[in-house]
């Protein structure tokens, strides 16, 4: 066998589970390192302590004196823990996460050293960031970018090094990174949110948009994904035939976790409780060596900035246990891919769950406004939130046969549906007290409170109500949760304005009572958005075409889709709601069709080496050993030995047609590539969606011939069946 491969699955077949010490309890560990709450009270002064919490409630600003207080104490404690650096540890546009890290250690004039760490290093620091992406904002303004302190979200410390959370903007006030504008958003929402629940309850003063991510991943022996160039390059399989064995058994989903697997969990697990990452369940998913990860729900920021911690925290845990991690959403053809759920509320500082029901007609008022709003944003804007999740690998998964489609809808569940159709034949303008006590004891007053356990369960859509909180299910496994929560978050923003603009204005002209001013503009927008809710089978082709007639988007390409960010209605809703400017929103747009081109040219180039250096090889080796076999036949049987090697004639043929199709479509492909990259931004991303990656499938449909015909032994790369099943 060849022996990159014949070492690799050795190596993983006398793998031994890694020993994991239980550390202490998990509520004992939960936050040990994060400057949160109870360590804050700890070492600072109440006054600095008083003015952190402001900030973090109010946004208020914190004053430089009180800045010195605090970084004094994040550094006390810092040092307490054992941390030697510090950095500002920001979400630059290209996803992962980016750190520089700066030592506590100074030396003293005249001899000696210290720890020292000030306000203005905390608040403030300018990062070499000339290589992070920014969509030529620097340029237009020559401005050179700086990150900047966000208190909501606590400092941590990981390893030895104190990771203070920051924004990443240029000196002229545009963002460069992810937070800032979802900062941006959550304030929007905030403020919106805040003024409607007021017609509720006067005493709520602030509205917490919620998120409960569920990360999907892979796990495969380093071993075995080492002799793979392109999981490699690319984190996913570019070829491999598909196992006899995939998925169809569902043994994997409802099996035990394997002892490796188990103990890279545990390992994980307590490396999130010290970081205070609230993490609450783990089980196998569908696909073999496919797993689920998922924390008890946070404040969006917060769970945003848990989520990029975690995705890096796993990436350096796994390599303790000899695994590679893989974010990819779709790593392997033919077996299921990985997403990311939002599960995404608001809830009030009074503790009251806007999107759950509550016990009183009133309180469901309350419901049925964040509720529908909710729809109606959604309906709004539907192109813009599948804008919000589109990448390069995700396009393997949206619309690609396989949950959730391109099309953005939403499922209520047929309760719900029947309470908004009800709503929607209330009578338009002044009620009468019958209809009155109709709305209140028959529609309103039948939303049960717990529908948690009564919504149907529709894992074809791509937005559902599940019964307390709505659930983005189209966000890919490898994406940054900031990019579809600042729309979300911004989309209900701007609709919640509008609403409380036009209840006002029924309250007012029409001199109507609240609730029925609430009434009746519900029932307008149950109305205006009944095209976006969808209640069949999200996969199937029917509904592509009925979506269609429905005047729904389905942009099933990157390119395609990442228009919407940039057309007016999106411009002037960010500017309206002050979440970005122009410039900050045509950036992330260049950038992100910019990254969408780079990485179909990195995988058109693996591809193509893979399929000329180790395929092409391995197939006329195996050719070789047959033309030998049929020169040895012709010697022993003469003119009759056409009667013995009829298969091995047929496969030698069959191998240099496939070598033949596969280097034609390599340099067809090599001229695409040439010419999409004489173009720029959207015609280059055009031209690398449509030109360049036909030839993926047809290459790799040669070349996963040649996997079934060539001799097993021979063949370099790990397959599918190694890498899904060996253990
Ligand atoms: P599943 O979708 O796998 O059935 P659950 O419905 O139990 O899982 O919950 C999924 C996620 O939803 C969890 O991470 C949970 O914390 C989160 N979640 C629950 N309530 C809320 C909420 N009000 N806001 C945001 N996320 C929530
Ligand atoms: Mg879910």
């Amino acid at each position: 066998m060849s022996t990159l491969r014949f070492n690799a699955l050795q190596e993983t077949l006398h793998r031994k589970p890694v020993f994991i010490e239980e550390k202490g309890r998990r509520s004992e560990l939960f936050g040990k390192n994060v400057f949160n709450e109870p360590a804050m009270r700890q070492y600072m002064t109440k006054e600095a302590y008083q003015s952190v919490m402001d900030a973090v409630e109010f946004g208020t600003k914190i004053d430089r004196k009180i800045a010195d207080q605090i970084a004094v104490s994040m550094k006390d404690w810092a040092l307490s823990k054992g941390a030697t650096h510090y950095t500002h540890w920001f979400q630059p546009l290209t996803g992962a996460t980016a750190e520089k890290h700066d030592a506590f250690f100074e030396t003293i004039e005249g001899g000696g050293a210290m720890e020292r760490f000030d306000g203005g290093q905390l608040v403030q620091q300018e990062p070499d960031a000339s290589s992070f992406p920014n969509g030529g904002i620097r340029n237009t303004f020559e401005a050179r970018g700086y990150t900047a302190w966000d208190p909501t979200s606590p400092a941590f410390i990981y390893g030895t090094t104190l990771c203070i959370p920051t924004v990443f903007v240029a000196y002229t006030g545009e963002a460069l990174d992810n937070k800032a504008p979802l900062l941006r958003a959550l304030q929007a929402v905030d403020t919106a949110a805040t003024a409607v629940c007021k017609y509720f309850d006067k005493n709520v003063s602030k509205v917490n948009a919620t998120l409960g991510w569920e990360q999907e991943y892979f796990l495969i022996d380093t071993a075995l994904a080492s002799a793979r160039p392109d999981l490699m390059m690319t984190g996913r399989t570019l070829l491999g035939h598909s196992p006899a064995k995939g998925q169809q058994l569902d043994d994997h989903y409802f099996g035990s976790i394997p002892t490796r697997v188990m103990s890279f969990m545990r390992d994980l697990e307590q490396e999130c409780m010290l970081l205070g990452i609230p993490v609450k369940t783990r089980h196998n998913e569908v696909a073999p060596n496919q797993f689920e990860l998922a924390p008890i729900f946070e404040e969006a920021n917060l769970a945003v900035d848990h989520n990029s911690l975690l995705m890096d925290v796993m990436e350096k845990v796994s390599q303790r246990h000899q695994f590679k991690v893989l974010f990819h959403e779709k790593p392997f053809a033919g077996i299921n891919g990985s997403g990311k759920h939002n599960n995404w509320s608001l809830a009030t500082n009074t503790g009251v769950n806007l999107l759950s029901p509550g016990k009183t007609p009133m309180k469901n008022l309350q419901f049925l406004t964040f509720f529908v709003n909710t729809i109606k944003a959604v309906y709004d804007y539907e192109e813009l939130i599948r804008a919000s999740i589109a990448s390069a690998s995700n396009d393997h998964r949206l619309g690609a046969n396989e949950a959730p489609p391109a099309i953005i809808s939403v499922f209520i569940g047929s309760q719900l549906s029947s309470v908004l159709d009800e709503l929607e034949n209330v009578t338009k303008g002044k009620l009468s007290p019958q209809e009155k006590t109709d709305l209140k004891l028959n529609i309103v007053g039948k939303i049960p409170e717990i529908l948690l356990d009564n919504t149907d369960r529709n894992r074809t859509s791509p937005f559902a109500f599940t019964g307390n909180k709505f659930e983005l299910r189209a966000v890919g496994s490898w994406s940054n949760c900031a990019g579809p929560m600042t729309v979300l978050n911004t989309i209900i923003a701007k609709q919640l304005k509008e609403f409380k603009i036009e209840v006002d204005k029924l309250v007012e002209t029409k001199s109507l009572k609240k609730d029925e001013a609430v009434f009746n503009v519900l029932r307008e927008y149950i109305k205006a958005s009944k095209k976006v809710r969808f209640e069949g089978d999200g996969y199937g082709e029917a509904w592509e075409k009925e979506a269609k007639k429905r005047g729904l988007s389905n942009n099933n390409t990157t390119p395609n889709a990442l228009k919407a960010k940039v057309s007016d209605k999106a411009i002037k809703l960010y500017e309206e709601m002050k979440v970005m400017n122009k410039v900050e929103v045509e950036a992330r747009h260049e950038i992100e069709l910019e990254e969408y081109s780079k990485r179909i040219q990195i995988e058109s180039r693996v591809l193509a080496d893979v399929a000329r250096n180790h395929v092409i090889p391995t197939a006329i080796q195996y050719q070789n050993t047959l033309i030998e076999n049929v020169k040895g036949l012709k010697e022993i049987f003469g003119e009759e030995f056409k009667k013995f090697s009829k298969e091995q004639i047929d496969l030698i043929q069959k191998i240099s047609n496939h070598i033949a199709e596969i280097n034609s479509k390599i340099e067809q492909m090599t001229d695409e590539r040439k010419k999409a990259n004489k173009l720029v931004g959207q015609k280059n991303a055009d031209a690398y969606c449509d030109k360049v990656t036909p030839y993926f499938e047809e290459i790799r449909y040669h070349c996963d011939k040649l996997e079934l015909m060539v001799d097993d032994n021979l063949w370099p790369l790990t397959k599918y069946r190694e890498l899904l099943f060996t253990r």
